[in-house]
């Protein structure tokens, strides 16, 4: 099949408006794998949008050569109702302005309406169950509710994804070295993944909570437990990671070709695409509770005295807040210090915070008693 592209319109949410889905699709329609990508859910995150603008040719490059093994469903841009989102000059895209919270938060779990149209049960012959689970899913995906214009998206995006074998949900942090996310059972895939993006960063989830796109394309596999029976026979049969492709301001066509050439070497390894890799050895990966994710206690200016991707210590300083409200400057600071030995790899943008933010993150080698199980690094 050559490459396709499809727009697909979202429900008008007011008269005289009406958004849509631009979807490109490479390979032949039910082969496998596929492989479904998006970038910008997080609308105001726009690496991924110059990373998949670049990919769309090398795909189309590579489709012509018929080289393209499986399936390919790409859309360039997620969330076209984030993107619409302009305040005062600034565009807040990781909330929708209509009260419905985090684009990447309280996607469904598709689980129990999945098995509610498995009532026979698995059989315990993997490729066959895969393949009933998937159309289970498809089938709950078109039961969910398209009330609202983000319900009908949710709707659009999942019908497109839930089946697949990767999904690649391509974000971005706010000052940043490249890292992703995934469940811990795919640590392999996702050091390859790494290998082959020169991403030096792989965070690996047991429960991530918050219901993330990602998480609720993967985790709906491993949440059939109990559901269905032999549901404990399942594998994994859908890799879902987070790729957060540097911070917000990494937008620039040397990062994009590098990123889509990561992800192309990526489906090559992965047999989607026909081609040579070597062998691909990622880095080492971490566990969520091994990164430390510092909070500042009161609000102010904030000073930065390491740089991301720089080694630190723990009990290093990392950051000073200012008490700009104090008498004296000299008194006025605040001392912010890793609580691990490890990368600091993540900050945030703004140089002015708030009470409670979480201003950075370091990537150490031993589990944190201070960090949560089944939260995720944000809000
Ligand atoms: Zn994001």
């Amino acid at each position: 099949m050559s490459h396709t592209v499809e727009k697909i319109a979202l429900k008008s949410p007011a008269p005289g408006t009406e958004r849509f889905l631009t979807i490109h699709r490479f390979g032949t329609i039910g082969a496998r794998p596929k492989v479904y990508l998006q970038a910008a859910l997080h609308a105001d995150e726009w690496p991924g949008l110059m990373a998949l603008n670049h990919l769309i040719p090398m795909l189309d490059h590579a489709d012509k050569a018929g080289r393209i093994v499986g399936e390919i469903i790409l859309l360039p841009y997620a969330n076209p109702i984030g993107l619409d989102q302009r305040l005062g000059g600034a565009m807040p895209g990781r909330y929708s302005f209509d009260g419905a919270g985090n684009f990447n938060r309280n996607w469904p779990d598709l689980s129990a309406a999945a098995a509610a149209h498995i009532p026979q049960g698995f059989t315990g012959d993997t490729g066959q169950d895969i393949a009933t689970l998937r159309a289970a899913l498809l089938q709950a995906v078109a039961d969910l509710s398209t009330r609202t214009e983000i319900d009908h998206w949710r709707a659009q995006l999942l019908g497109l994804s839930i089946d697949a074998d990767y999904v690649i949900d391509v974000h971005c942090d706010q000052e940043s070295q490249a890292h992703l996310y995934c469940h811990i059972s795919h640590t392999d895939i996702a050091k390859r993944m790494a290998a082959a993006g020169d991403i030096p960063i792989v965070l690996l989830e047991e429960e991530a909570g918050g219901f993330s796109f990602d998480d609720c394309n993967a985790g709906v596999w491993r949440r059939m437990a109990g559901l269905v029976d032999k549901a404990d026979t399942l594998p994994m049969a859908c890799y879902g990671c987070t790729l957060e492709l540097r911070g917000k301001d990494d937008v620039n066509d040397v990062y994009g070709q590098k990123d889509a050439a990561g992800l192309m070497r990526f489906m090559i390894a992965e047999r989607v695409i026909q081609g040579d890799t070597s062998n691909l050895e990622g880095p080492e990966p971490y566990r969520l509770d091994e990164v430390d994710v510092i909070y500042a206690e009161t609000g102010g200016l904030i000073a930065y005295k390491a740089e991301i991707g720089e080694y630190v210590q723990e009990g290093q300083l990392i950051a000073e807040v200012i008490d700009i409200t104090a008498s004296d400057p000299l008194t006025a600071r605040t001392q912010l210090v890793s609580r691990t030995a490890g990368l600091f790899f993540a900050r945030i943008d703004l140089r002015l915070i708030s009470a409670g933010e979480g201003v950075a993150k370091v990537a150490g080698r031993k589990p944190l008693e201070h960090r949560k199980k089944g939260a995720l690094l944000e809000a």
